[in-house]
């Protein structure tokens, strides 16, 4: 059977863990040769192992996506070791959950920079490589926060919502080039990120399941799943989309 994604060099960032991870481990599933594009070195390096034990190509590079020397790096080593750039998942990202009146502009500002900035900087350091071969995928991970309002995560659903403008805009912009930029709007996806109790409360997952009309959270497989469609050739006429799944959870 073909793969899916054969000869396909794939930047994945913030793939050490949850969602990335598994989208990093599905592409190289089908025949990308992976980068791994993370700001913690113990979780990259444990996935580039992973992905090489199963046969396939990986590469971490310890990328911190908000700072536009640390994305120039890593797009560098990424053309050195592959020769090129197919697809770019924009799926770093962080979560500071906090009233306003707790939120710093410091707070602000870093969820901000990794979440809608570290997209940016990863498209505008990579893109010319798209242009270059007539053909490129860009998916940016936003989130249904982008579509409805999440309690205390004012800075995260406001970067979510930029990704969200970010895909459209660019979707328009880079179509007549034969790169398609679209996104991903998770729900509850059972990741680090939520299972962070200190952060989320302690009954956020079983609340989560309550609110979610398929009766359980995601798994990053889920995302993955999406992912893969819209790295694929089968997905060359969707553009600027944001394409959410989340069980069913913002239509009720
Ligand atoms: P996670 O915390 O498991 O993974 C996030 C990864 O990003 C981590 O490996 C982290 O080290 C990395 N990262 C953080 N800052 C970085 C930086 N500056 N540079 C490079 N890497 C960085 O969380 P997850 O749930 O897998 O989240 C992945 C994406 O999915 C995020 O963008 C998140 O906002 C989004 N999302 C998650 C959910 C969910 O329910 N889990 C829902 C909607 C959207």
């Amino acid at each position: 059977m073909k793969l899916r994604l054969a000869n396909k060099t794939a930047i994945v960032t913030g793939a050490g863990s949850g969602i990335g991870r598994a989208i990093a481990r599905r592409f190289a599933e089908e025949g990308a040769c992976i980068v791994i594009a993370e700001i913690r070195s113990e979780t990259g390096k444990k996935v580039e192992k992973e992905i090489r034990q199963a046969g396939r190509k990986a590469l971490f590079v310890e990328t911190d996506v908000s700072k536009s020397i640390s994305v120039e790096h890593m797009v560098d080593k990424t053309i050195q070791e592959f020769g090129t750039v197919d697809i770019l998942v924009n799926n770093a990202g962080i979560l500071i959950k906090k009233p306003i009146l707790e939120m710093t502009e410091e707070d602000w500002d870093l969820v901000l920079d990794t979440n809608l900035k570290g997209a940016f900087l990863c498209i505008k350091h990579s893109v010319r490589y798209m242009i270059g071969q007539k053909k490129g995928k860009i998916i940016n991970i936003s989130s249904m926060g982008a579509k409805i309002g999440l309690h205390n995560d004012c800075g995260y659903c406001a970067s979510k919502g930029g990704i969200m403008s970010l895909t459209t805009s660019l979707g328009i912009d880079l179509a007549p080039l034969g790169i398609n930029v679209n996104a991903i709007g998770p729900g509850i996806i059972d990741t680090p990120m939520i299972n962070d109790t200190a952060t989320q409360g302690k009954d956020f997952k079983k609340d989560g399941i309550k609110k979610t009309p398929r009766g359980v959270i995601g798994k990053p497989d889920d995302i993955a799943s999406a992912a893969l469609y819209l790295a694929s050739d089968e997905s060359d006429f969707v553009v600027g989309q944001t394409f959410v799944v989340d069980g069913g959870f913002i239509s009720v």
